[in-house]
């Protein structure tokens, strides 16, 4: 391809040299006419003759290395492309084994997955829904140019037609024309936002994170047609991409939910624990005061009955928020148990741990909670314990936690919806 590139240069050299010379001619009008008058007829017909075959043969030459320059062209650009593909496969490959080690927020590495994705299949939005196989449903994890507010649904049931499909057959699927699909349960987008990404866009790929039968998550990826392509042209890289992610989001996972509670988010029992220990010995050593609620739902038994499992599943994450906003950064705040809670508040006196009590019990009396159009309502019950790291030196992690729960029995013997110290 190089000989022929210079073999065009030299051709259209040749074509400027040609044009120099006549226009040279040109400008020594008068000697060509002088050279006419001098030469024969024949002779004029046979140098005219000759000029145009010379022009011509430049001509064909220029046409034909025209073509071929853009042969080239074309296939530098298939060879820049599929370098493209390469790295971007490549990098994800090398992104998420560093991950692996280093990437201990889950929440970061879940973007810097989509992300990759997104490059290697040159989408302009995706998000990634991960597996909770305690409850068997798919819960929103990460967007990219997506966000929770943009999806139809939360929370997808493993049992959504589409869904099932994709777990239970494939790995990876690819559904085109997502705008006009007759199916309205691929949409998974709404309306608005799927009109926004439609544009230049037609292809929902879905890849099914998981090894062998253990489901982590799937990941949605909007795309151009063109772009399914590289999963049946680059088909063992792109799996090892997925593998690779798979890996590290499985591992992250593992690590994030053995401190913390997969429903609520919040900190589970033997994390709560363990720092509840570890501040105790500070509070004594240091001589400070420390303040734990218990609280506990009132009446979440019939609850339960009367608006089924999911809807007390969806109470405990909102009560977990309010939680999370009436209380400091500080402060730990972890599902005991079942709808049992505990708030672990550094540095904090009875008087002030009192009032942020009624400040959370009267959030949750006020909450519009809501679940599937039901308008719901909740009520909590709280009991407070408190540690005086100056006086209390007997005090152990029981002793604090069991005052803490006969003032949450006081509580509800009382009455329930109440705060006892
Ligand atoms: P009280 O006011 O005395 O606390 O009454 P209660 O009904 O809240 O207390 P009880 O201990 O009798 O019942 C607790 C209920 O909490 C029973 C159980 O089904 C429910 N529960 C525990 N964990 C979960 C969970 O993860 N999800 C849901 N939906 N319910 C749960
Ligand atoms: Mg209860
Ligand atoms: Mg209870």
């Amino acid at each position: 391809m190089e000989d022929k590139n210079k073999l065009h240069i030299c051709i259209r050299s040749l074509f400027f040299l040609w044009f120099f010379l006549i226009v040279f001619f040109g400008l020594e009008f008068l000697e060509i006419v002088s050279f006419f008058k001098q030469t024969s007829f024949a002779g004029i017909i046979s140098l005219i003759l000759f000029n145009l075959l010379f022009l011509s043969i430049l001509i064909v030459f220029h046409y034909i290395t025209k073509e071929e320059q853009l042969l080239l062209k074309k296939e530098k650009d298939v060879v820049f492309w599929q370098y493209h593909q390469i790295s971007a496969l490549a990098n994800l490959i090398n992104k998420t084994g560093k991950a692996l080690t280093t990437v201990l927020n889950k929440d970061k590495l879940m973007r810097l997955i989509l992300e990759s994705f997104i490059k290697i299949f040159h989408g302009p939005a995706g998000f990634l829904l991960l597996y909770n196989e305690n409850e068997n449903i798919f819960e929103y994890e990460a967007g990219y140019g997506i966000n929770r507010t943009n999806l139809k649904y939360h929370v997808i049931k493993n049992t959504h037609p589409v869904i099932a499909d994709i777990i239970n057959n494939y790995r990876i699927v690819t559904q085109h024309d997502i705008s006009n699909l007759t199916n309205k349960n691929i949409q998974f987008l709404k309306p608005d936002k799927l009109k926004k990404i439609a544009k230049g866009i037609d292809t929902l790929i879905t890849i099914t994170l998981r090894i062998g039968d253990k489901i982590f998550g799937i990941v949605f990826l909007y795309a151009a047609k063109t772009s399914a392509l590289i999963i049946s042209e680059y088909e063992t890289p792109v799996h090892i991409a997925i593998n690779q992610a798979t890996i590290a989001i499985g591992s992250a996972i593992q690590t994030q939910f053995a401190i913390q509670d997969r429903l609520t988010m919040l900190y589970n029992h033997d994390y709560f624990i363990q720092r509840l220990k570890e501040e105790i010995f500070r509070c004594k050593r240091y001589k400070l005061k420390l303040c734990l609620m218990m609280l506990d739902i009132d009446h979440f038994k019939s609850f339960n009955d009367t608006y089924g499992h999911l809807a007390g599943n969806h109470i405990l994450r909102e009560v977990s928020n309010i939680f999370k906003e009436n209380t400091r950064i500080t402060d730990l705040v972890a599902r005991y148990g079942g709808e049992e809670f505990s708030i672990m508040m550094t540095e904090t006196t009875m008087n002030d741990a009192l009032q942020i009590a009624e400040k959370i019990r009267q959030s949750i009396y006020d909450y519009p909670f809501e679940y599937e159009d039901q308008k719901l309502h909740v009520t909590i019950s709280i009991g407070i314990s408190q540690l005086d790291g100056s006086k209390d030196n007997t005090f152990d992690s029981s002793d604090f936690i069991n005052v803490a729960d006969k003032n949450l029995y006081e509580a509800k013997r009382s009455g329930r919806n109440r705060v006892c110290s």
